[in-house]
């Protein structure tokens, strides 16, 4: 009798391959590249965060006379698949294949970073790669070095795109940094209301990751301890942006994306999806807007995150579907149903039961 074969069941992920922390490690950033500058045509790519051009870390950015050097600005909307595409045209016309690519700024850079590594190497648009294992090669060697700390996409398998049709990552073992630089220093000057709408996506990640089917050991002990961090960060009279509390959140945010990556994001994030594609709302803040309004799924999670809010005196606006047309929450409430990963997670399998686009429709109105 022939065996069936074994069926894979536990997710097996590629984590990132080298990581430096520490205070002042960005000094060490040229060095970490040395190795490889004689890489393809010998020449890097730095993708910096704009609000860095004309202050001091410009200056330290570890530019050689034939590398690339781009300022993004990441105010008027996140990553997008056309904007990749464009780049990725832009260099290979100019100095074709580089050594590397190099992702200085907060997710929205460290995406792009992300994205146009694989993009260099994989051809057509990158509406084409919107998924999971859908990118054929691999794309050349990328470091991330995060100035603004919560989201995870320093450690995440997936760089997010938002294109025509979806709001969706390019997700696979190649999307993962190389290379990541962790310098507290860094994240000192993120305004008070990014530090804490960035902040909650961890808090925000361990919540949805502990509270779902696809928790085990291993996420929970990842987000436990980015959770204690965020309390000692966000709670309390020693909380705020201080030195010591820049060390902490930056290891919550890494902690909070692998808790993730061995679980799954839920409610919140279903929904911030919904949000994010039809309004273009930032994904940090849609989440707060959220999870502000998800006591029925998470009581203690959210009763603590409003307590940081309260603490912290955070503006979260209420109200805002009342200048939302019918249309427009439908539209929402499509996008976030269509993440069945998620809510076989937050919900269980009989999640079609649940969870229905009326429902979806009612928690949208909420906000
Ligand atoms: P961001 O990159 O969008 O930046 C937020 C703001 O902070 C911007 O105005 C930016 O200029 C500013 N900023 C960044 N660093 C700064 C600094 N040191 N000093 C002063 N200002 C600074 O912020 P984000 O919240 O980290 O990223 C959101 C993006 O991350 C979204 O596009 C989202 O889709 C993506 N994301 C990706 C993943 C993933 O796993 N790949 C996970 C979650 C979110
Ligand atoms: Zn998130």
């Amino acid at each position: 009798m022939v065996a069936t074969p074994t069926q894979t069941t536990h997710k097996n992920f590629k984590g990132v391959e080298k990581t430096v922390y520490g205070r002042g490690s960005f000094s060490q950033l040229d060095e970490i590249l040395a190795p490889r500058r004689s890489d393809n045509q010998g020449y890097f790519v730095f993708l910096v965060d704009n609000y860095f051009k004309g202050k001091s870390l410009e200056g330290q950015v570890p530019v050689h006379h034939e590398d690339l050097t781009y300022y993004i600005s990441v105010e008027e909307h996140e990553p997008t698949t056309d904007q990749i595409d464009e780049l990725r045209d832009e260099i290979l016309a100019k100095k074709g294949l580089p050594s590397g690519v190099v992702g200085i700024g907060g997710g929205s850079i460290m995406d792009i970073a992300k994205a146009l590594s694989l993009m260099l190497t994989n051809e057509g648009s990158s509406t084409l790669y919107q998924g999971l294992n859908l990118i054929k090669k691999p794309g050349v060697y990328h470091v991330g070095v995060p100035t603004i700390s919560g989201t995870g996409a320093e450690v995440s398998m997936t760089a997010v795109l938002t294109g025509p049709v979806k709001k969706l990552g390019l997700k696979c073992e190649w999307t993962v940094f190389n290379q990541i630089v962790l310098d507290p220093e860094l994240i000192a000057s993120v305004p008070r209301n990014w530090w804490f709408y960035t902040g909650m996506d961890t808090y925000i990640h361990c919540i949805e990751s502990e509270n779902g089917r696809m928790n085990n050991a291993y996420s929970h002990a990842y987000a436990e301890q980015a959770m204690k961090l965020c309390r000692e960060i966000y709670l309390g009279e020693n909380s705020g942006q201080t030195t010591e509390n820049d060390d902490k959140l930056m290891v919550a945010s890494m902690m909070g994306g692998l808790s993730l990556t061995y679980s799954e994001v839920g409610v919140c994030h279903a929904l911030s999806y919904g949000l994010s594609k039809i309004l273009g709302t930032r994904h940090c803040y849609a989440n707060c807007l959220i999870m502000n309004h998800l006591a029925d799924y998470y009581p203690e999670g959210v009763a603590e995150f409003k307590q940081m809010v309260a603490y912290h005196q955070i503006d979260l606006p209420q109200g805002l579907s009342n200048d939302w047309s019918d249309d427009t929450i439908t539209q929402m409430a499509h996008i976030s149903y269509n993440l069945p990963h998620m809510w076989l997670h937050a919900i269980g399998d009989n999640w079609q039961e649940v969870i229905t686009i009326d429902l979806l429709k009612d928690l949208f109105r909420r906000l």
